[in-house]
């Protein structure tokens, strides 16, 4: 791997300003000695980069808190662009593996959301997310798939255990783990995603109902309240 984005090597000022911005961020803030909000961005460890610490507040307040699972989907966010060669102005689509944490940043920072589109959930419990980028109807993107990796978490073992669900931790003990792991947690493969074109809609009128619905595939049916 490449590594494109620099990482802040100096240390901290004391916590007093960050602590007042977000008291429940000072855990990770302080956790290392490499770390921080350095001015105005916060370091989310090595190979990851570091995020803007307007934005973090900003998923904090919309996440509810920065839990280990947001905070995941963000290293993700930040590894896949740069794996991808995206910029944070250029617009991603996301396949999230699991409702569970990871897609909140993707929305929240990313761009992709559920109502543009951009973010697709199909929950299969997995901490994995497939990021492309945006891409013309007809062309096939080029994404890459990420992965937190049990083979890798092994090195960690607070991390392992609660990645397998064989201990309880707070997410105060498991995000300065991740930090301080930054990319050698995650594995990643390179994807062929075919782009398709917009499906031609219709709206009908349920006979049953009498509330429009959206019709995509043309038939002239009861809408899915109504059917069965
Ligand atoms: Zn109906």
């Amino acid at each position: 791997m490449t590594r494109n984005e620099q990482r802040s090597t100096e240390t901290v000022p004391p916590s007093g300003e960050a602590a007042s911005r977000n008291g429940n961020l000072s855990f990770f803030e302080n956790a290392s000695s490499n770390n921080v909000r350095e001015g105005t961005s916060v370091d989310l460890g090595p190979g990851i980069g570091s995020v803007p610490a307007d934005d973090l507040d900003r998923l904090v307040s919309i996440h509810g808190f920065l839990s280990t699972g947001a905070f995941i989907g963000l290293q993700m966010l930040f590894l896949g662009r740069r794996l991808l060669g995206v910029s944070p102005d250029k617009r991603i689509h996301v396949l999230c593996e699991t409702f569970n944490c990871l897609p909140d940043p993707f929305q929240i920072l990313g761009g992709a959301t559920v109502g543009n589109k951009g973010l697709i959930v199909r929950d299969t419990g997995k901490m994995a997310v497939t990021l492309t980028p945006h891409t013309p109807p007809g062309e096939t993107a080029r994404g890459v798939r990420l992965i937190l990796d049990p083979a890798k978490t092994e090195k960690f073992e607070k991390l392992h255990a609660w990645y397998l669900n064989t201990g309880k931790f707070s997410h105060e003990e498991i995000i300065p783990i991740l930090k301080k792991a930054g990319e050698t947690v995650y594995s990643y493969t390179r994807v062929d995603v075919p782009v398709f074109g917009r499906q031609k809609k219709q709206v009908t009128i349920c006979p049953v109902c009498g509330e429009p619905y959206v019709n995509t595939d043309g038939g002239g049916r009861h809408c899915a309240d109504c059917t069965d």
